[in-house]
């Protein structure tokens, strides 16, 4: 894919040793991840004024009171899925459209909602202007998935939910895999949760930080 419209002189440099230092130096340790974050230029996905900031170790504001998480963040949850290019994908909470690009390295197509229409579409037009063809996004509220495009071998969640939203796990195919943050609003511990045919396989992952999953099977508002 080319990516050249999303490069900005020097940030190649930057990009590389956030691959290096905050993910090849961590536990980040399948490469197929780590050539994905490499590719993906992040710098497009922020604002001008954050430019210098775009390969820190943190989450950043993208407008709405929303965030574009940490890069390590990102790579962990993507390792997490173990996408092998031919899975079709669930995001809830597009964002930025960082994570949907990350995805749609490493697998056939994605599916990416969002509940903010402000932020999906400046999404639509940064994925776009990447080259990216295998995203479809939507505006809605993703805490209860998108049934109509469902099964999806993996399902990611980027935003903190309350509980496992029962209708993302209803939407998840046999063998599927689904990563979800849960817990309260303040902190949560990654689930991943394998559908197997004896049922659920749920374990827990890292401690994590994220902003609240908004709908039916999230949050209530405010
Ligand atoms: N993956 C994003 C990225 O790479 O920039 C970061 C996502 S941000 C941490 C969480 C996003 O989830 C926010 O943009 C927020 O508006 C969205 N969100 C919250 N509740 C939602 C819901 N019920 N449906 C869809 N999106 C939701």
């Amino acid at each position: 894919m080319n990516k050249i419209n999303g490069e900005k002189s020097g940030m190649w440099r930057a990009r590389l040793r956030m691959v290096e230092d905050q993910l090849r130096g961590r536990d980040i340790d399948i490469e197929a991840v780590l050539a994905a974050m490499n590719q993906v230029p992040r710098e497009a996905f922020v604002s001008e004024a954050l430019q210098d900031h775009a390969y820190d170790d943190n989450p950043l504001p993208i407008g709405e009171g929303q965030t574009i998480s940490q890069p390590y963040m990102v790579a962990l949850m993507t390792q997490l899925l173990d996408l092998h290019g031919h899975e079709k994908v669930l995001e809830i909470g597009t964002g930025s459209g960082y994570q949907s690009a990350v995805l749609a390295e490493l697998s056939a197509k994605v599916f990416s909602i969002e509940r903010s229409y402000a932020l999906s579409q400046r999404a639509r037009k940064v994925l776009e202007g990447l080259g990216y063809h295998n995203i479809l996004l939507r505006v809605s509220d993703g805490s209860i998935g998108w049934e109509e495009f469902a099964p999806y071998d993996r399902i990611i969640v980027t935003a903190a939910a309350p509980q496992v939203p029962k209708s993302l796990v209803k939407q998840l195919a046999d063998d599927g895999i689904m990563i979800v943050p849960v817990g309260n609003r303040t902190h949560q511990e990654l689930k991943i949760i394998t559908k197997t045919a004896g049922g659920l396989n749920t374990r827990e992952g890292e401690g994590c930080i994220f902003v609240p999953l908004v709908g039916r099977e999230g949050w209530r508002e405010g």
